[in-house]
């Protein structure tokens, strides 16, 4: 017997039918004498009609400014998940199986107070445990817990995935069972890239580096927490059939192991590659070059919650002067430029130049660590297609590489194929 976390996706629950195939999944694994807690997401496209009732409702409403209270975002965005928790225990109970839906707020999954982005902080797995031990199926809904204000937060887009490797460690689950749309993760986002390649497994570090660079398969939360909590996760798919053999298999389901390191025999050097659209650039023209500079620019745009990522800083000849250019996404260029605007005398510069619509293209790979010549060929690649590239940041086991839009599915298939991720 195996304690498991099943996590389904929005495209696994779209539909009555689509969630009667989910409760098959469960079936499948209760019949097989295992204890089992279920999460899941929302109706995929829910969540995005939601959000955006929650931006229009302000203007519908004759208001001036477009902002609106992030508690009642959270109230509102978190419904769509309260209607998929209940319909797959309703499905469930249908197939015969002992059933109960909750929300975050009545297990409790505790979180922090950043409505629209909180962090888990405590689950009591406790009773969930106790009702597994009675044969029962707790579907709790994904996304969302309660915060210190005793009201409903969300986790931020992406969000189900953290809940259910949260609920895994706090259960102490034996396995966490991520099922999508996509029967594993691949080398790079198989829409882009039909040649893309399932990974078997996938080290905590690589599958950070690659959520965070854009890989949207699971949220960057979510492998945190499993790193740190040494949750064995799989990401597999939910439309193959429930009952195919070996989906049941519980030491190796079909489908990618995200885990240690130590447990990938044959590492490559490149694992995989990632992209991030709407990506955008801010340069700073004609800074003096004095220490503080930095601090004046980025101190105020991190008060603001600006998300900087890349920095480049060229120095003028004779030393005085310098160039700042740096990246944020682009739906905060306006309140960044309107932050520096506002400390313009304070950092000093001449002129403030944007641009948006640009795309950020990452190789990762744990293996670059030992292995010298790896950024050469992406920049080689990249100049053979006549790519040019606006900036680049590394770390030790990824390159970034900064580019036009319309470059981007271009981008991802060069170095796709340079490092030859499209050979078995
Ligand atoms: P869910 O609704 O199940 O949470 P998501 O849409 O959040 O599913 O994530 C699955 C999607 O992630 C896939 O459909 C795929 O297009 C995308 N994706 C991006 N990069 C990768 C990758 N490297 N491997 C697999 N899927 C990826
Ligand atoms: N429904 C939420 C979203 O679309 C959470 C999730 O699907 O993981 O972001
Ligand atoms: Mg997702």
């Amino acid at each position: 017997m195996a304690r498991i976390v099943m996590k389904f996706g929005g495209t696994s629950v779209a539909n009555l039918e689509r969630i009667h195939n989910v409760a098959r999944h469960v079936k499948r694994e209760v019949d097989a004498g295992h204890e089992v807690a279920v999460v899941v997401s929302a109706m995929s496209g829910k969540t995005n009609e939601l959000v955006d009732w929650v931006q229009s409702m302000p203007k519908v409403a004759g208001a001036a400014s477009p902002f609106y209270d992030a508690r009642e975002y959270d109230a509102i965005v978190a419904s769509g998940e309260q209607v998929t928790s209940g319909l797959l225990a309703i499905a469930l109970q249908s197939l015969g199986i002992n059933a109960r839906s909750w929300q975050g707020w009545q297990i409790a999954i505790k979180t922090d107070n950043a409505h629209g982005a909180a962090r888990i902080q405590d689950i009591d797995g406790s009773d969930i445990i106790r009702r597994m031990g009675e044969g029962q199926v707790a579907v709790v809904a994904g996304f969302q817990g309660i915060g210190p204000d005793n009201r409903i937060a969300t986790l931020g887009r992406g969000g189900s995935d953290t809940s259910a490797v949260a609920i895994a460690a706090a259960v102490k689950a034996d396995r966490c069972d991520i099922y999508t749309d996509v029967d594993g993760v691949y080398t790079t986002d198989p829409r882009i890239e039909p040649k893309a390649r399932r990974l078997k497994k996938v080290a905590f570090e690589e599958m950070l580096e690659m959520a965070s660079l854009g890989a949207k398969v699971l949220q960057v939360r979510s492998v945190e927490l499993a790193m740190v909590h040494k949750v064995r996760t799989f990401v597999r798919s939910s439309f193959e059939d429930p009952d195919a053999p070996g989906m049941g298999d519980v030491l190796n389901p079909p489908g990618t192991l995200i885990c240690d390191e130590e447990e990938i025999v044959e590492q490559e050097v490149v694992t995989g590659i990632a992209y991030a659209k709407d990506e955008a650039q801010i340069s700073l023209r004609r800074l003096a070059d004095r220490p503080g500079v930095s601090a004046a620019i980025f101190g105020p745009l991190s008060e603001s919650h600006i998300n900087v990522d890349m920095i480049v800083q060229n120095i003028s000849e004779d030393g005085s002067k310098t160039d700042m250019t740096f990246t944020v996404p682009s739906g905060d260029v306006d309140k960044a430029l309107q932050v520096l605007s506002d400390n313009q005398e304070k950092i000093g510069f001449d002129v403030v130049q944007s641009e948006k619509g640009l795309v950020k293209v990452s190789v990762i790979g744990i293996g670059m660590r030992s292995h010298a010549g790896v950024a050469a060929t992406a920049f080689r690649a990249l100049a053979d297609k006549g790519i040019n590239i606006k900036a680049i940041t590394t770390s030790e086991i990824k390159i970034s590489i900064l580019i036009d839009g319309p470059y981007a599915e271009l981008a991802v298939r060069t170095l796709h194929s340079c490092y030859g991720l499209d050979k078995a």
